[in-house]
C-alpha cells in the first residue's frame, strides 16, 4: 500500500463496524490504506464487509462491547493480526425511545452497558497498547443527543452525554502519552438504527425541518469527520466532541 495514503501501514479497530456509520468508516479507512479489525455483534454483516474489502487487510471478530472480556479479546486479536493499533473507533450503539416512567430498568441498563460501558471498555482495553506505542488516536461516536435533551431519549442521551465527558477525561489523562481522544456528535443519519422510529408518521419531515441544512446525513458524511479526527491532520486536536449535525445544535429552536 502506498505510504502516502493517510493510513498506509496503520491499523484501525472499529466497533459496530458492520453497519451504518461504522461500515462507512471502515470503507473510508480501508481506501486510505489502513488494515482493519471490525468488532460487531452481527457476524453475517461483518463477514460480508470483510469479503467486500478483502481478507488481506481486514478481519472480523464477533464482539459484544458490553462485555469487557470480549472487547479485550478484540483488541488482543487486532494486535495478534497486525502487530499494533493506531486507531480505535468506539462506535457500536443502540437506540432507545421511551418516557422515563415507562422505561424498563433492564432497557436503561442495556443502553448504558452498550453505549457508555462499551466506550469505556474500548478505551480501557486499547490504552495500554497505545501508551506502549507512544501514539494512538481514539474516536468515540457520541451524538448531538449527548449535547442537549430530546423527548423520550433518557437512556440514550444520558449515555451519550457520558461518552462526551469520558472523551474529555481520557484525552486529558493520556495527552502526554501521545494518545489523542475525540468524539463525533452526529445529528440524524440515514442508518438502520433509526429504522424503529422512521415509521412514526411525520417524524422524519419534522426532524428534517429542525435541521438547518434540511436533511439527514449520510453515514459517509459522519465517517469523513471520524477519519479526520483519527488522522495526523488532527494532530493538535484532543478532548473535543465535534457536532456533525447539519447545524442542529447551533440552533436555539426559535422559528423564523
Ligand atoms: P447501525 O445500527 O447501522 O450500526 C450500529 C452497529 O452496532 C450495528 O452493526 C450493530 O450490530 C452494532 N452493535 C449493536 N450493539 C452492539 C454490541 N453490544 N456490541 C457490538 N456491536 C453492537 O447504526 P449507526 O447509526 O451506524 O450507529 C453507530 C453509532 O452512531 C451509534 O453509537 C449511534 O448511537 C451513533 N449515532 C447514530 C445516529 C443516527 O442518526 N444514525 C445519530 C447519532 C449517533
Amino acid at each position: 500500500m502506498n505510504e502516502r495514503t493517510r493510513f498506509g501501514g496503520r491499523v484501525a479497530v472499529i466497533t459496530g463496524g458492520a453497519s451504518g456509520i461504522g461500515a462507512a468508516t471502515a470503507r473510508l479507512l480501508h481506501a486510505e490504506g489502513a488494515s482493519l479489525v471490525i468488532g460487531d455483534l452481527d457476524a453475517d454483516a461483518g463477514s460480508a464487509l470483510v469479503a467486500e474489502l478483502g481478507v488481506e487487510r481486514t478481519r472480523f471478530i464477533a464482539t459484544d462491547v458490553s462485555d469487557f472480556d470480549a472487547v479485550k479479546a478484540l483488541i488482543d486479536g487486532a494486535v495478534a493480526a497486525f502487530g499494533r493499533i493506531d486507531v480505535l473507533v468506539n462506535n457500536a450503539g443502540i437506540g432507545s425511545l421511551s418516557s422515563i416512567a415507562a422505561l424498563p430498568v433492564q432497557e436503561w441498563r442495556k443502553v448504558l452497558a452498550i453505549n457508555l460501558d462499551g466506550v469505556f471498555f474500548g478505551c480501557k482495553a486499547v490504552l495500554p497498547v497505545m501508551v506502549a506505542q507512544g501514539a494512538g488516536a481514539i474516536v468515540n461516536t457520541a451524538s448531538a443527543s449527548g449535547m442537549a435533551g430530546d423527548f423520550g431519549f433518557a437512556a440514550y442521551n444520558a449515555a451519550k452525554a457520558g461518552v462526551i465527558n469520558l472523551t474529555r477525561t481520557a484525552a486529558i489523562d493520556h495527552a502526554r502519552d501521545g494518545v489523542r481522544v475525540n468524539a463525533v456528535c452526529p445529528g440524524p443519519v440515514d442508518t438502520p438504527i433509526l429504522a424503529g422510529i422512521q415509521g412514526i408518521p411525520g417524524l422524519r419531515s419534522d426532524w428534517e425541518d429542525r435541521v438547518p441544512l434540511g436533511r439527514f446525513a449520510s453515514a459517509a458524511e459522519i465517517a469523513q469527520v471520524i477519519v479526520f479526527l483519527a488522522s495526523d491532520a488532527a494532530s493538535y486536536v484532543t478532548g473535543v466532541s465535534v457536532p456533525v449535525d447539519g447545524g442542529l445544535t447551533a440552533h436555539t429552536g426559535q422559528p423564523n
